[in-house]
């Protein structure tokens, strides 16, 4: 992949439109009401450096990710500290320590061999131990925080920089005031067993902004993590856009390459379709429908939400996707482009897909 795929996939479809203005300004619509810092989280769009900017324009303090690549890509093209969000896999903690400033990390023999590297290769890593506060994907669980933040602050060559609970990823589990001040307390007996204070307290994703804006996040609480309520403006937890916030800092576009009235119902046996379903077909009459040239290799479609009124999804192939849109107002034809707004599963598998061009707007 080169450093600015746009240039050279442009005149290919499907584009994935990034408006780096629109990025800005939803960073800053959390910048303005978090009394803490802000960390931009860039992994839903493969880590895009300009995505990255425009989080830092928009008052970002610090970019994390959860892939290394998306943080090498980066590189120093953001003037920050950049945070590895994914425990470390073993074999790249030599690369963690050169292209981290701080990484997420849930296991003591991960964390004595990222502090051997960064020993080795003389360099400063800092640390976020990853907390479990009920979402259990990963991190410690509240019960083992002291004794693994006091084995944490025990090992030289790296330096404990904080906590962070994280939740909704896995099992959709909501933060709530409740569980955020269970979090803080634990943190706060930690930091008695350790003798000393870490800097950071990083509350949460996006999730936790319904708590930040109501004014319900303690005091203690020092950063939130942002990806999707900065990149499409909406909360994960019922995936409604955020009051104030733009959808369209991202949308997905796709040409058109076949547009005919066709019986809604399919005509002969049916068995299983090109992805191990049985779909079922309500027959509607003769309706007006388009193809555009993007599939399921490219994009989960059901995280599709189409901008053209009238237009609705019925279902995709590899790499073929059939809108229904017959209730479009002006006639669709082929080579026309139709755009999409999507969501998180939508935007981090297109911005992924090899066939997806991006651009900026
Ligand atoms: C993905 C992720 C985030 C950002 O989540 P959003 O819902 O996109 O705001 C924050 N922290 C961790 C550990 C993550 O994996």
């Amino acid at each position: 992949m080169t450093d600015d795929p746009s240039r050279d996939r442009q005149d290919h479809a499907p584009v994935l439109t990034i408006r780096p203005a629109i990025v800005e300004r939803n960073s800053r619509r959390v910048a303005d009401r978090f009394d803490g810092d802000l960390v931009g989280v860039t992994k839903g769009v493969g880590g895009d450096p300009r995505v990255a900017r425009a989080m830092v324009d928009g008052g970002a303090t610090a970019i994390a990710d959860s892939r290394l690549a998306n943080l090498r890509r980066l590189g120093d093209r953001v003037d920050c500290d950049r945070y590895l969000l994914r425990p470390p896999m073993r074999h790249e903690i030599d690369a963690v320590v050169r292209n981290a400033e701080v990484s997420f990390q849930s296991e003591p023999s991960v964390l004595r061999a990222t502090a051997a590297a960064a020993s080795r290769r003389g360099v400063d890593h800092r640390i976020v131990l990853a907390v479990d506060v009920g979402d259990r994907r990963e991190g410690v669980l509240l019960d083992d925080l002291a004794s693994t933040l006091s084995i944490a602050a025990g090992i030289d060559g790296i330096e404990v920089a904080g906590v962070a609970a994280h939740t909704g990823s896995l099992n959709g589990v909501v933060p709530t005031a409740e569980s955020v001040s269970r979090f803080v307390n634990c943190l706060e007996r930690a930091e008695e067993s350790i003798s000393r204070q870490v800097p950071i307290c990083s509350a949460g994703s996006s999730n936790t902004l319904g708590l930040c804006f109501d004014g319900d996040l303690p005091e203690r609480v020092t950063q939130l993590r942002i990806g999707e309520a900065i990149l499409l403006g909406t909360d994960p937890t019922t995936g409604e856009p955020l009051p104030g916030f733009e959808t369209d800092a991202v949308v997905l576009s796709a040409d058109v390459i076949e547009c005919k009235a066709k019986p809604s119902a399919p005509t002969g046996p049916t068995g299983r379709d090109a992805f191990g379903e049985s779909p079922t077909v309500e027959d509607r009459g003769v309706r007006d429908r388009a193809i555009v040239a993007m599939g399921r290799v490219d994009v989960p479609v059901e995280g599709l939400a189409p901008v053209r009124e009238g237009v609705d999804v019925l279902g995709a192939s590899s790499d073929h996707a059939v809108l229904d849109v017959t209730a479009v107002r002006e006639s669709i034809r082929p080579g026309d482009s139709l755009t999409f707004e999507l969501d998180y599963g939508a935007l981090a598998r297109s911005a992924a897909s090899p066939y997806v061009a991006t651009a900026y707007e």
